[in-house]
């Protein structure tokens, strides 16, 4: 262990951990006070975002734009959040993480992503691959996978979508077959966030070859290191923005996995990789919220310091009223994704407003990320301003972590399951 780690593990991680605890009131005295709800962060919780805002403002920030012209993946930006607690928040206190709620978690997706979405991405997208181990994992294979990512600055990455497959997950062809002692994995997947740069992988496949099998039953959840043979990540895609995040392909030529790092169980890959969304489309949320933010206030000073007809634009009715719609969309995708957080955090089923927050706050960084560009006029078409890379960067939260119609599936098979059981 480098003395920096021994630095981090004595000092800076309890004290992080010291401030990560879930959204309770501050005192019984204010719950007391209060009606039952509580709108305000903890101090914690204050502290926590305090933390990252500086992170983001201070070490993102002014290197967002380069970053996004090379595409390069920001390693010295994710060495430093990892040594500050500031990636893997959620994972277990018994592999030495600090196991904070998802609630906390987003508080800091949120901050980094008004700094730079890309860079978020790049830096907490491991959280996606991360995520099947820490809730359908065991304690050994938790410390061994889980408990890495803590000693080391390393990445862990989610492959279940594949050239053919993406929303309909049933149609993943990535097949594993077991031999002996060992599952023998052969496939191709796509659109691998930290594919390339990943120390290992979650992998979902097909493990039952009848095709009239559910898919509760014909899929197995993996875990496959990266310098195994026949592993082979595929080139960085161009993509159309959150250009630092590593998208990659990746082949799966005759890879020995050994029956130890099988997930639960044969067949309950399905239901661990749809499982993970529950405590990851908060943060998606929350960082679609973090981009529509950046964009209000980017839009909010442009339109004070840049006049025309003698006044500045933010005095025209039809310019104020596009920032208050970009208000009324940050302010209600803010509260969607907390509540998500909270649900999840506190126990509760929280599918339905896991795909509501994803959802609204995807739908909203659109908009405002549009609505900045329109605001900016003819420089906000131009990469030398900063709204047209939030335009680019926004698309993909409509995207990734299911679409935003398939969102709108979930959601609406809720409503129509509750309406049939009369409730
Ligand atoms: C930058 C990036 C990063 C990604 N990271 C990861 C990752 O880390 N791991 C991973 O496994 N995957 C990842 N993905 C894949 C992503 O989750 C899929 O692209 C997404 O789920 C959509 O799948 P698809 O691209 O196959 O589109 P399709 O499923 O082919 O959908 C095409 C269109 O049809 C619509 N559609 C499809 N089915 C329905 C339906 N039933 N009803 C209504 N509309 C429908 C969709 O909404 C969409 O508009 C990433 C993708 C990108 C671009």
């Amino acid at each position: 262990m480098s003395s920096l780690q021994q630095i981090i593990r004595t000092a800076v991680r309890p004290a992080v951990r010291a401030l990560s605890t879930s959204a309770k009131p501050k005192s019984e005295e204010q719950n007391a006070s209060s009606n039952g709800f509580c709108f305000e962060l903890n101090e914690t919780q204050k502290e926590i975002q305090s933390l990252a805002r500086k992170f983001g403002r201070e070490e993102i920030m002014p290197v967002a734009a380069q970053y996004d012209k090379s595409g390069e993946f920001p390693w010295p930006i994710f060495k430093k959040a990892w040594s500050l607690g500031l990636v893997n928040g959620h994972i277990p206190a018994h592999c030495g993480g600090l196991e904070q709620g998802v609630f906390d978690g987003c508080l800091v997706v949120e901050e980094l992503a008004y700094a730079c979405s890309g860079i978020q991405v790049a830096i907490e997208g491991t959280s996606l691959g991360q995520t099947p181990v820490v809730i359908a994992g065991t304690k050994e294979q938790q410390k061994k996978y889980l408990g890495r990512l803590i000693e080391e600055p390393l990445i862990a990455a989610y492959c279940v979508s594949e050239p053919g497959a993406g929303s309909d997950v049933n149609g993943v062809k990535t097949k594993a077959v077991k031999k002996g002692d060992e599952w023998i994995l052969n496939g191709q997947k796509m659109w691998i966030t930290g594919g390339g740069v990943a120390n290992w992988y979650f992998v979902l496949a097909r493990t039952n070859p009848d095709p009239k099998a559910p898919a509760s039953k014909a899929f197995t959840g993996f875990i496959v290191e990266k310098d195994w043979p026949g592993v082979v990540p595929g080139r960085k895609e161009m993509n159309m923005g959150q250009r630092a995040s590593d998208t990659r392909g990746i082949t799966f030529e005759d890879v020995r996995i050994p029956k130890e790092n099988v997930l639960l169980g044969e067949g309950a890959g399905f239901k661990i990789a749809m499982g993970a969304f529950d405590k990851t489309r908060p943060p998606v949320g929350a960082g679609a919220t973090g981009v529509a933010q950046r964009c209000l206030d980017e839009a909010s000073k442009y339109a004070l310091e840049r006049k025309t007809f003698g006044v500045p634009i933010a005095q025209h009715q039809a310019v104020a009223f596009m920032l208050a719609d970009m208000a009324i969309g940050v302010e209600t995708a803010r509260l969607a994704w907390m509540k998500s957080a909270w649900e999840v955090d506190n126990g509760k089923r929280n599918t339905y407003m896991a795909s509501i927050a994803k959802c609204h706050a995807g739908d909203i960084a659109n908009k405002c990320a549009s609505d900045a560009v329109q605001i900016f006029g003819g420089a906000g078409f131009n990469s030398e301003y900063p709204v047209e890379k939030l335009m680019r960067d926004a698309k993909i939260y409509q995207i990734y972590e299911g679409t935003a119609q398939i969102q709108r599936l979930i959601i609406s098979r809720e409503i129509v399951e509750k309406a049939k059981a009369g409730n």
